[in-house]
């Protein structure tokens, strides 16, 4: 048995940081949590006094297929699924040390075997997060799913490269097979890109690149086979459509409006709003900007306005909204604590933001043995030097890890 005792304790449960906590654990599991817990004679003690201690954080939106942002170019054409794969499995090493137990990796544009590295971390035969995962996104020809729209002046080419993208196609029948087989092959949830993205270069996130059809026989598929889907989306109008269609939840949302938030509350949709890539362009970070890809760059500066208040409809909502960094340029994949400092920066409570990064993510994962520090639980569990609810560099600072049990190297990688 294993004793933790706590500096402060943030449960996931309530919005409170508890004094003298602490949480015993036999092999993989908490038994008990309280103040003077009787243990044995010969349970270990660890003693994180200097530390707030909190459940493992998860987040909800990484793509771990590359070693380093200043790679993604190379993916096309010189990187081999196998590069992807130990990438994959080297962020989800690189998460664990920085204190999130957990990540959902939410597809890539190639094949990255990310759900060999999963089981291989299931089985304890590498070191990492525990992953829930989408492999590949399900997209149509040309569209923010498509990477290969940056060779289109190409033709020859970038069709041949299209043939490494498994889940792009068109057509009702297309994505209903699609959703079968990544079904069939162990996909936790169904990744769609609804609309077009900032990071593709040559289409407009107010695009539609799904049509009814082909979203509605997505959905219904999943649905079927008791998977969930969940939609990169912008605009409100496809949003809207989207809830009505009985999708569970969505990505970004970065342009929604008043009407979309209420609806999204009404049906209980999940939002991942993803704060990090729109955050430069929001707070102004001329910086940081500029090391984004020009197309990018423009596209952030003209949608400008309309980021801006929706993200101020996202703060102000009572949207179920789960916690999710989507580091592509600018940041590491695996530095999952940066989207706590856009929320705090941000002005978002940070009791929110742990719940968020917490049990609520715990939930959109589908993982009920995650996410709060209680008796029965996977023990799963982060420590922190700093200040939780005044540092927004916090959870980039990691201090302790454990997971499920078994304590890991913890890292920081603040600044
Ligand atoms: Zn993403």
């Amino acid at each position: 048995m294993k004793k933790i005792i706590c500096g402060k304790l943030y449960d996931g449960i309530s919005d409170k940081l508890q004094e003298n906590m602490e949480i015993l654990i036999d092999k993989k599991n908490i038994i008990s949590v309280g103040k003077n817990i009787e243990s044995l004679h010969d349970t270990e003690i660890i003693d994180l006094s200097h530390l707030t201690v909190a459940p493992g954080m998860i987040d909800a939106h990484v793509h771990a297929a590359f070693f380093d942002w200043r790679e993604i170019d190379k993916d096309d054409i010189y990187y081999t699924n196998s590069m992807r794969t130990l990438a994959v499995a080297e962020c989800a090493r690189k998460t664990l040390a920085g204190g999130f137990t957990t990540i959902r990796h939410i597809g890539w544009f190639r094949e990255d075997n990310s759900l060999d590295v999963k089981r291989a971390i299931e089985k304890g035969f590498i070191e990492g997060s525990r992953m829930v995962v989408a492999p590949h996104f399900l997209c149509t020809p040309g569209s923010h799913g498509d990477s290969t729209q940056k060779l289109g002046v190409n033709p020859m080419l970038s069709n041949f490269l299209e043939g490494q993208l498994p889940t792009m196609g068109s057509g009702a029948d297309f994505f209903r097979n699609a959703v079968r087989k990544e079904v069939k092959h162990g996909t936790d949830f169904i990744k769609i890109m609804a609309t077009g993205g900032f990071f593709t270069p040559n289409d407009s996130p107010e695009d539609k690149q799904l049509s009814d059809d082909e979203l509605q026989a997505i959905i219904d598929t999943a649905n079927s086979l008791h998977t969930t889907v969940t939609a990169h989306a912008y605009t409100s109008e496809l949003i809207t459509t989207l809830v009505k269609m009985g999708i569970h939840g969505i990505e970004h949302a970065s342009m929604i409006d008043e009407e979309t938030a209420r609806l999204m509350e009404q049906y209980n949709v999940y939002l991942v709003p993803t704060f990090c890539p729109y955050d430069e362009i929001i707070m102004l970070d001329e910086e940081k900007l500029a090391q984004k890809p020009e197309a990018f760059q423009k596209k952030l500066k003209y949608y400008r306005q309309r980021l801006v208040k929706g993200r101020k409809t996202i703060i102000n909502s009572k949207l179920k909204l789960g916690y999710g960094t989507d580091l592509v340029t600018g940041y590491n994949n695996y530095e999952c604590g940066r989207e706590y400092s856009a929320w705090l920066r941000n002005g978002v409570n940070p009791f929110r933001a742990l719940k968020a990064a917490t049990a609520t993510n715990a939930e959109i994962l589908g993982l009920k043995d995650v996410g709060t520090i209680q008796p029965g639980k996977l023990a799963d569990i982060s420590g922190w030097p700093r200040d939780l609810l005044t540092d927004h560099m916090a959870l980039l600072d990691c201090g302790f890890v454990m997971k499920e049990g078994k304590v890991y190297n913890a890292v920081s990688y603040a600044d």
